[in-house]
């Protein structure tokens, strides 16, 4: 049986591409069908630029036929997360307030990819402004999981985890501010990379929680994952927090073998307070990569119980900052009946915002106003400090942390809207490494009763992805690969 296009990986495209067996129109065709096949049972799209990426197919095979050189990344399809800026197409960020949005300029991660050639597709899917874990927030729709249509595909990045999953793109790239690209990543079956805070450019990123923030890939192996990585990677002088490196060269130096690794658990996180199977695959996983070579030790995080609550105060304060451009006068939405200007920012931002964006809009107010701001915002800074520390004294014994992804498996669609607290809990795992600016990875580890993927996180030490790849492909190979829906 011949093997359908869009069942290949990113590097095996590149590669038929360049061998002159497959050319960068026939690749693009089959995803952008592939997309009109499957993508109404998901909503993984807010938007496809079909003839955007056809001609940018055309131009890729004329640079082929005149032996210009080509990227490892050339030809291969790409679905970007609606909150980067793409030239000419639309950037909703999932809301409202951005329906009809078009970028006039390139994200800096968009013009590497199109220096690197890889074909544009179109826009994901996300919770509104990337609050939020399920990616049930969206003005556009839940995105659905790809294992089981009636549950959510996490998120906020959803549509990049459901759209990798499915098939629609072998290449999402997403952005992560406490788990928006592990999360999804977990609940799809995908793998996640959250870069070290800096390594990514985010200029030309819709600003949620600017200390927090970092954007990265989400494919269906770890091959592909090193891959982006290299090409979004590295300084970028439009980004003030960007780092000084100027790439890396993750694809090329992916490694297999762990031996004499040493990985931290923590296990009271955990054990006894999760989903049994979440649990059960979890510790198989660790047994599996032990029997690899990798030394296992049992770590504690007295900080740990600070993060979540951290994190919501710091990200819904920033938040409040950031969303305040949005205001009915530069940007997007403006309602249009009101009596003064006092009138028309109530009305834009109450009729423009859904209600998760709302309440982290006054969360973050409350935290930062005068009185208050000593009792929340200060107390959770000091606490990020301390987790932090905390985390540099560990990193220093230790080579890698491990932890599930997520407390659970996708969860049913509308089962956790009225309880938003329940919904911050699927976070408790994944802030961390954005609170302490380290990289972190999710992947694959199994499935649960009802045949849903489970994920295993790994955190490193700064600019340490490398160490995540490599061990994240160990444990692939061993495994014989990541399994797929069956759509
Ligand atoms: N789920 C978290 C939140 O709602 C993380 C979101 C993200 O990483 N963008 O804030």
């Amino acid at each position: 049986m011949i093997m359908e296009i869009y069942n290949y990986y990113a590097y095996e495209l590149n590669s038929l591409f360049k061998r002159g067996e497959l050319c960068a129109s026939e690749i693009t065709k089959a995803f952008l069908d592939r997309i009109d096949t499957v993508d109404s049972k998901l909503n993984s799209f807010i938007s496809v630029y079909k003839d955007h990426a056809l001609a940018s197919a055309l131009r890729i095979d004329e640079k082929r036929s005149k032996a210009q050189p080509l990227s490892d990344l050339a030809a291969v399809p790409i679905g970007i997360k609606d909150n980067i800026a793409v030239k000419g197409m639309k950037m909703t960020c999932g809301s409202r307030m951005l329906e009809n949005y078009i970028s006039p300029y390139n994200a800096s991660v968009i013009e590497k990819l199109n220096s690197a050639d890889s074909v544009l597709i179109g826009k994901l899917n996300m919770d509104e402004f990337a609050m939020g874990s399920s990616s049930e927030t969206s003005f556009f729709g839940a995105v659905r999981n790809p294992y089981d249509t009636n549950r959510v595909a996490g998120g906020s990045s959803g549509g990049c985890a459901a759209g990798v999953s499915a098939c629609e793109v072998p290449v999402a790239i997403g952005s992560d501010t406490g788990g928006s690209i592990r999360l999804p990543a977990s609940f799809c079956g995908a793998v996640g990379l959250k870069p070290t805070y800096s390594a990514v450019s985010r200029y030309g990123l819709t600003a949620f929680s600017s200390s927090l923030d970092q954007i990265g890939p989400v494919c269906r192996c770890v091959k592909d994952t090193a891959l982006t990585y290299d090409y979004i990677s590295g300084h970028d002088d439009r980004d003030s927090t960007s780092c000084s490196f100027k790439g890396t060269n993750c694809f090329a130096d992916l490694r297999c073998g762990i031996k004499g690794t040493v990985v931290g658990v923590p296990y009271e996180l955990f054990s006894g307070r999760i989903h049994p199977f979440v649990e059960e695959k979890f510790c198989s996983f660790l047994t599996a990569i032990e029997k690899l070579g990798a030394k296992i030790t049992r770590i504690k995080l007295n900080t740990s119980p600070f993060a979540l609550p951290a994190y919501y105060v710091i990200s819904s304060a920033e938040a409040s900052s950031n969303l305040s451009r949005f205001d009915g006068v530069r940007y997007g939405f403006r309602a249009d009946d009101y009596t003064d200007i006092n009138d028309m920012y109530i009305k834009t931002r109450t009729q423009g915002f859904g209600e998760e964006v709302k309440r982290r809009i006054m969360l973050g107010t409350f935290v930062l106003s005068s009185g208050y701001y000593d009792q929340y915002y200060i107390k959770a800074v000091n606490a990020a400090r301390q987790i932090k520390s905390e985390l540099k004294s560990i990193m220093e014994k230790i080579d890698v942390i491990a932890l599930p992804t997520a407390p659970q498996t996708a969860f049913k669609i509308g089962q956790k809207l009225d309880d938003p607290v329940e919904m911050y809990q699927n976070d408790v795992y994944t802030v961390i490494a954005n609170l302490t600016g380290l990289p972190a990875i999710s992947f694959p580890c199994g499935k649960d009763e009802n045949g849903l993927p489970i994920g295993a996180q790994l955190i490193a030490g700064a600019f340490n992805e490398q160490l995540l790849l490599d061990m994240a492909y160990t444990y692939e190979t061993d495994v014989g690969g990541f399994a797929k829906p069956e759509l």
